[in-house]
């Protein structure tokens, strides 16, 4: 039986929440059969699991729905923009599932509306709580389809008083019409307008907009099997790709000569400088720019680079960015990947220069299909 009521019904969770170490074996088989599909040595090193799979999510992301005439307000059903009324959310934290069931309240004292896709009326589309584990603080940011917002003042009063935890409350526009939750235009009604998380011996701001990792204790190990995987000398330079906020090249920096972090998100370099700059880190450069331009200005120029970390986005790499690796030829490369699917696609090129040394999988996403992966790969 699954634990939580909606399983069939919400596109969060793909496995009942009774058998975690199913899930396990399940995504590892999934793993070592992609690889094998495409006669590549996995050399299997580690599978990184939880001792607890539930309330691992730092981030809850909820949309508000027009049920024939009835506010609807939880999870999207899997593909589709129809919401499923929240219930208790097991990935989540029980903070997270109270200020969600108490913003519900809210709105309905307020008499918000909820945002109509098809009619473009009404005022409510999303929610958007994050929490850092580590410093104790929360952000809701709510996202309206338009900029009036009236009772924003009584909104934040409210939750305030009921979870002083809050440290931020943030009021985003989005008029448009997409799947894209945030909008551009964004307004601070409490607090900084961002919180702080500690991570790997590291301080890191979070803004609405900044991708961050969702599991902080999988994050955790994941990242300091890059730095063990990299295993840096004082001498290296290195190149973190797909970069992000800037971790992963800020937590190898300590062991590096010098890194370069290339990112194609603006909001994302910007954070990242910040970042750097609170860590007082100064032997990070962080270059905003497509990762496969970059990489092939540095072929070029017959660049010395001595280790690459990749980790791109869901689709993977480029046939382009990986040719260039191979005339690089940094001595290793780590690549992290969200999806085995793209990674095999792009080892194949790889082991043209390349042997995979090991393969460590990661379990992120609890009961979900999917894993995140860290290869070893050393030149031939
Ligand atoms: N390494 C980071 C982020 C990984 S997510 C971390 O661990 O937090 C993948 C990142 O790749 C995203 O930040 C996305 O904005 C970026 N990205 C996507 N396409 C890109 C491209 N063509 N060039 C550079 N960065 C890209």
């Amino acid at each position: 039986m699954p634990k939580c009521s909606i399983f069939n019904k919400c596109g969060g969770c793909s496995f009942p929440h009774d058998n975690y170490d199913a899930t396990i074996e399940y995504k590892k088989n999934f793993v070592i059969d992609a690889f094998k599909k495409e006669k590549l040595d996995i050399n299997f090193d580690k599978m990184i699991t939880t001792s607890n799979p539930y309330g691992y999510r730092n981030k809850m992301q909820l949309a508000f729905g027009n049920n024939k005439g009835k506010t609807s307000f939880g999870f999207y059903e899997e593909n589709s923009h129809k919401v499923v009324d929240l219930d208790y959310c097991l990935v989540h934290t029980k903070l997270q599932n109270d200020i969600a069931f108490y913003i519900r309240e809210i709105v309905g004292k307020l008499r918000l509306r909820p945002y109509d896709e098809d009619r473009k009326v009404g005022l409510l589309r999303h929610i958007l709580i994050k929490e850092s584990f580590s410093k104790k603080q929360v952000m809701v940011v709510i996202v309206t389809s338009t900029d009036i917002f009236p009772g924003r003042n009584d909104f934040v009063k409210l939750l305030r008083a009921k979870f002083p935890v809050v440290s931020t409350v943030i009021h985003n526009v989005n008029p448009r019409k997409t799947s894209i939750i945030l909008g551009d235009k964004e307004r601070i009604l409490f607090g900084k307008g961002y919180i702080e998380d500690e991570l790997c011996g590291l301080n890191f701001k979070i803004a609405s907009k900044t991708f961050y990792q969702v599991n902080p204790e999988i994050t955790n190990k994941m990242y300091n099997t890059v730095l063990e995987y990299a295993s840096l000398s004082k001498n290296d330079v290195v190149l973190d790709s797909y970069s992000g906020v800037g971790t992963i090249g800020m937590i190898l920096s300590k062991q590096a000569k010098e890194v370069i972090s290339v990112e194609s998100n603006s909001q994302s370099v910007k954070a990242a400088i910040i970042n750097a700059k609170d860590n007082n880190i100064k032997n990070v450069k962080f270059v905003c720019e497509d990762a496969t331009r970059f990489i092939a200005d540095l072929a070029k120029e017959n660049y010395k680079l001595d280790v690459l970390i990749m980790d791109p986005p869901r689709s993977g790499s480029t046939e382009e960015f990986l040719n260039n690796v191979n005339k690089l030829l940094p001595r290793k490369v780590v690549y992290v990947s969200c999806d085995p699917l793209t990674l095999v696609r792009d080892l194949k090129i790889l082991v043209k220069k390349y042997k995979i040394v090991k393969t460590s999988l990661f379990d992120m996403f609890c009961w979900t299909k999917h894993v995140e992966s860290c290869v070893l790969l050393e030149r031939r």
